[in-house]
């Protein structure tokens, strides 16, 4: 460590924590098992909570009944057997002014972690016992271990950092501060990548003051100025590199510049259009409805990308029920025409094949030229490639798909990972999609432009299944231009939702089943969550369907859809109930996504509690998708304050977007961004929900750097700290001049 000059972070993930004092090889195992093993994992690894010292209450002043916390020496530890027979521990605690008892009933190993000499915070509730103040079952964080070197009382300031205290590994806060604060001196002054211009005009402190401020705070007003620099930090390396990769793509990537223009869209429903017409523009005057705004203005904005000679990369963005479908077929026609293919990937194979029934429909009587065929036009040809077709029906959509005769290509996710070669891939849609990362989609470019033809980079439309917040967006999507559709069909009817809290109000419910029913419309009745297996809980929903046919529902037609049933099954009985066979629809969350029936008007969610708010909203996304009214019951009894405001805000708001942020709230970032998701595991400190202005800097600031630096040339500094988040191919293809 003979560095001169202020050391750039990067440089300290070179150094493994075994070289530092007090480090075994033990318990440097043991760090690993944290996930830490450099320096610099050891100085990102934050407080979770500090203890201000100046503002503990003496031990002399404490009164019994308060609830408090007190930082305390141990000064004696016993145990013994209490007369009721429980294993008792006693602690003798003091802090100068005073000493009281601690007392732990069945906790035995208390007397290990607590030995005397060990400096801890209590929090609990003062009693009295014969006379003397006590406290019983405190919680504890050890803040100073009582054993040997690493025991440096001179290290407890005013402020007391509290580390994430490993159990399993064995570490005490203190010891993990130890570490931290060694990593700390050694590292020494940190250099700083971003200059004192662009510091002071983001009002970020310098990175050695951010490091100081949040690890060895002298107050704790320190920390704040502290956080946001190590927050704008995290932030500003996830979006250099999605501004890197989209400065890559424009730069040099080679796209299919199609032959259309978003003139092909000026065509109502009804009017003229002969075969000299493109494919967009025959489909859209014989289709049923007519687009609305925001469905024509995206197509606008993919049309313009279609049509330009850089590769598309848009994210489309749409509440439930927006229609999507309808502006990714239309796309896909415009590809069509020009002679390539499309790639439609839905997240389950029973979409998919709803996707191509209703493809199919919407598709019937149109043709385009091919001048292989006699005659040279022939329809539009979709094909399914799923897990479900046999081997050779499988291998004939293969052989059509690579010849060209398949337009259309609708799958599940494995599709582009399977061994199908098209004979020029122009577009790939990618329906109901957010766990679909960055690093996929690379994958997907790159398999794309391998089946494209001529080795160019198809173009690529990614949309939603719910809307997700802004700031989430940012991270999961930053390397995508974006489109929201932020209108719904006319005539569309806010669905009436309501929190059936008692058995009046569920008979209220499953009355307007029976009504809606008998003027010809369809229900859903959505079953609990059941934790455990797929198979526990299709077990459950076939008993909840039994239960409601001869009850509740007796006297309907009442369906069942759930996992376990073969996928034949599945499409007959979506058949059945498309068709008004069945009346009743009990199902599990198999119907989460996309499905589209529009004569379906109520739904009921069992137990609604238990989904979350995105799951709530897709599946009441599943009635309200006509002009019909609909209704949504949601029975239960929360067990959870999150419970309950999970079921308030579904019935205050339809708005995906409001309750995609109320979500986040809820939830935090990690359930929405998943833990695979690589950029994640930088993002230590920042949370999505409060940090969204420190996003939105970080991101412009990110912007301007990589539009001023052709591969940030100018920042070595940044440059090499990004490599320690990306792997090589990812740099290489990022960095290459
Ligand atoms: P989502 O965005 O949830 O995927 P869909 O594409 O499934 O929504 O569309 C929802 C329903 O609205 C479908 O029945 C679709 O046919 C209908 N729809 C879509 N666009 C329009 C429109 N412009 N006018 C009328 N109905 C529309
Ligand atoms: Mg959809």
């Amino acid at each position: 460590m003979t560095t001169t000059g202020p050391r750039p972070l990067r440089r300290l993930a070179d150094i493994a924590v075994s070289e530092l004092r007090h480090v075994s090889e033990k318990r440097a195992t043991a760090l690993a098992q944290m996930g830490i093993e450099t320096v610099f994992d050891l100085i990102t690894t934050y407080p979770r909570r500090y203890v201000d010292r100046t503002r503990q209450v003496d031990l002399s002043d404490l009164n019994v009944g308060e609830e408090i916390a007190i930082f305390a020496e141990v000064s004696k530890i016993t145990s013994r057997r209490a007369q009721s027979g429980k294993a008792m521990v006693e602690a003798t605690v003091s802090d100068g002014t005073d000493t009281i008892k601690i007392v732990f009933f069945n906790q035995v190993w208390r007397e290990r972690q607590l030995s005397s000499g060990t400096q801890a915070m209590f929090f609990g509730k003062v009693t009295e016992y014969r006379g003397a103040r006590q406290m019983t079952n405190p919680v504890v964080d050890v803040i100073v271990g009582a054993s040997g070197v690493e025991r440096d009382p001179s290290r407890v300031g005013r402020v007391v950092p509290i580390y994430p205290a490993s159990g399993k590994a064995g570490f005490t806060s203190w010891e993990i501060g130890g570490f931290v604060e060694e990593s700390l001196r050694r590292a020494g002054e940190l250099s700083d990548p971003l200059d004192e211009l662009l510091r002071q005009r983001n009002d970020l402190v310098t990175r050695s003051v951010a490091f100081t401020g949040i690890h060895a705070p002298s107050d704790l007003a320190d920390v704040p100025p502290a956080r946001r620099r190590l927050v704008f930090d995290e932030f500003l390396r996830l979006q250099l590199l999605l501004a890197l990769r989209r400065s890559r793509i424009e730069r040099e990537a080679l796209g299919i510049q199609h032959a259309i223009s978003p003139a092909d869209l000026d065509i109502p429903p009804g009017g003229l259009s002969d075969d000299s017409h493109p494919l967009v523009h025959r489909f859209l005057a014989g289709h049923r409805f007519e687009l609305t705004g925001a469905q024509r203005r995206a197509l606008t904005a993919i049309f313009t990308d279609l049509a330009s000679p850089r590769p598309m990369h848009r994210l489309l963005q749409g509440d439930v029920g927006s229609g999507k479908t309808v502006v990714a077929l239309t796309a896909m026609l415009a590809v069509v025409d020009g002679g390539h293919q499309a790639a439609l990937m839905a997240p389950t194979e029973v979409l998919a094949e709803q996707h191509v029934a209703s493809l199919r429909a919407d598709l019937e009587g149109l043709t385009i030229a091919d001048p292989r065929v006699l005659g040279g036009v022939r329809p539009v040809n979709v094909q399914l490639l799923a897990g479900k077709l046999k081997a050779p029906e499988r291998r004939r959509a293969i052989e059509s798909i690579s010849r060209g005769d398949v337009d259309i290509v609708v799958g599940t996710h494995a599709l582009i990972t399977d061994d199908v070669k098209f004979r020029s891939l122009g577009l790939v849609v990618i329906d109901e999609q957010h766990r679909f990362g960055v690093e996929q989609r690379s994958a997907l470019r790159d398999k794309g432009r391998e089946s494209s033809g001529a080795l160019r980079d198809p173009d690529l439309l990614v949309m939603t299944a719910t809307p997700i917040p802004r700031t989430a967006a940012l991270v999961l999507f930053g390397d995508l231009d974006s489109t929201i559709l932020d209108e719904l069909p006319s005539g569309r009817r806010p669905i009436t939702t309501a929190w059936a809290k008692s058995a009046d109000d569920e008979a209220v419910a499953w009355a307007k089943v029976r009504s809606e029913v008998a003027a010809g419309h369809r229900a859903f009745v959505v079953c609990p969550l059941v934790e455990g297996s797929e198979k526990i809980e299709a077990a459950s929903a076939v008993a909840e369907r039994d239960r409601l046919a001869s009850h509740e529902l007796s006297g309907l037609n009442v369906g069942l859809l759930h996992g376990q049933m073969k996928d034949v099954e599945k499409e007959m009985t979506m058949e059945r109930f498309r068709r008004g066979d069945l009346d009743v629809l009990v199902a599990t969350t198999v119907i989460e996504v996309g499905v589209d029936i529009p004569e379906a008007t109520v739904m009921i969610i069992e137990d609604a509690w238990r989904f979350g708010i995105a799951q709530l909203h897709q599946l009441r996304g599943r009635v309200g998708r006509s002009s019909l009214e609909s209704f949504c019951y949601l029975f239960g009894e929360p067990s959870t304050p999150d419970g309950t405001t999970r079921l308030e805000a579904l019935v205050a708001s339809h708005d995906g977007f409001y309750l995609a942020e109320v979500d986040l709230e809820l939830r935090g970032e990690g359930t929405l961004l998943g833990a695979r998701q690589r950029g994640r595991s930088d993002l230590k400190l920042a949370s999505l929900a409060r940090d969204g202005e420190l996003l939105t800097l970080a991101r412009d600031v990110a912007n301007q750097l990589v539009e001023s630096s052709v591969n940030l040339a100018d920042f070595p500094e940044l440059v090499e700290e990004l490599r320690l988040f990306i792997d090589e191919e990812e740099a290489a293809f990022l960095f290459k001049s």
